[in-house]
């Protein structure tokens, strides 16, 4: 039996209001949710929805987060893994955990059939969508060398024959994926580059989504996101932090203002103030001072 289980979140919580930036690839992903929240509609409409969606994009720019938000959006529960938790030596373990991934989000339907009592809750309950996503599928689609360069040509072999069991058996997956039950299949990648062209072929990731890095409207718009989730004072000027700091992502913004927030408490301040911004910038991007900050 596989010990690495899928993170299921049954309401991942977050809503695409918390994600910033990326509006492009938001409104095509809006699609994915209508059509998680009334599969029916677009199968008698004949619609047939994505077979496999890839978000590529470079680290912290709100891959995971923005598929988290389609789940949350539509109400439905989250299947994740990582590609590495597919790549295995032993053999015959990256595959049995892909079997167990696409099994888990498919049991949905029986047992809410059993549960069930009306005839109209049954077809709407048996319905029930999920979004599965693999987070770095680049891990599990492309031939890794480095980890077992140093070791005997036989680990090595085998080590390289497992992946590529484990990416046949995503790619039947992805073939035998009946897409009107409602089931989205999302995976994400910093290395597009990178992936086995039978990934690519069409039939499998229909719609490739690009998540850029985001522009100074966009880091402002993500600054104030989780601005709102701290004590920000309102003095604070977020817009010059987001025209100042260029190449920021969405993942280092929202570490800014946690940052920010924890110099603030160790200032003692009642909200967080710009010196604060200031200093979590320094902090960022030179590193810790070793003065100027006490704690305690
Ligand atoms: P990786 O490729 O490293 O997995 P990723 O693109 O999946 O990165 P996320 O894990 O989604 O990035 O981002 C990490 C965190 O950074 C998010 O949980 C969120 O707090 C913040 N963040 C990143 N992008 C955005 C965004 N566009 N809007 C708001 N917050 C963001």
């Amino acid at each position: 039996r596989s010990k690495a289980e899928a993170r299921v979140d049954g309401s991942t919580g977050v809503k695409f209001c918390d994600v910033a930036g990326i509006d492009e690839a938001v409104e095509e992903l809006q699609e994915l949710v209508r059509y998680l929240k009334n599969p029916e509609l677009f199968d008698k409409m004949g619609i047939k929805p994505p077979h496999g969606v890839l978000l590529e994009g470079p680290p912290g720019c709100g891959k995971t987060l923005v598929a988290k938000a389609i789940a949350g959006e539509a109400g439905v529960p989250f299947y994740q893994m990582a590609g590495s938790e597919f790549v295995e030596v032993l053999v015959g373990v990256g595959s049995a955990r892909i079997r167990d991934l696409f099994k888990r989000a498919k049991m949905v339907y029986i047992v809410v059939f059993h549960v069930s009592i009306s005839l109209e809750n049954w077809w709407c309950q048996v319905n029930k969508p999920s979004v599965i996503f693999i987070d770095e599928i680049d891990a599990l689609a492309t031939r890794r060398q480095g980890i077992f360069k140093e070791s005997s040509d036989q680990l090595y072999n085998a080590a390289t024959q497992e992946r590529e069991t484990t990416l046949n058996q995503l790619l039947i997956e992805l073939d035998g994926f009946d897409t009107g039950k409602g089931v989205i299949f999302l995976a994400a990648t910093n290395r597009k580059d990178l992936l086995d062209p039978a990934l690519l072929r069409p039939g499998r990731f229909d719609r490739k989504i690009r998540i850029r890095p985001p522009g100074a409207k966009g880091r402002l718009d993500i600054l104030k996101i989780h601005a709102s989730k701290v004590k920000m004072s309102d003095s604070v000027d977020l817009s010059s932090y987001a025209q100042n700091l260029p190449g920021w992502t969405g993942a280092k913004l929202a570490q800014l203002v946690q940052e920010a927030a924890l110099v603030a408490v160790r200032k003692r301040h009642n909200s967080i103030l710009q010196s604060d911004m200031d200093d979590a910038v320094d902090r960022l991007t030179v590193g810790p001072k070793r003065v100027g900050i006490e704690l305690g």
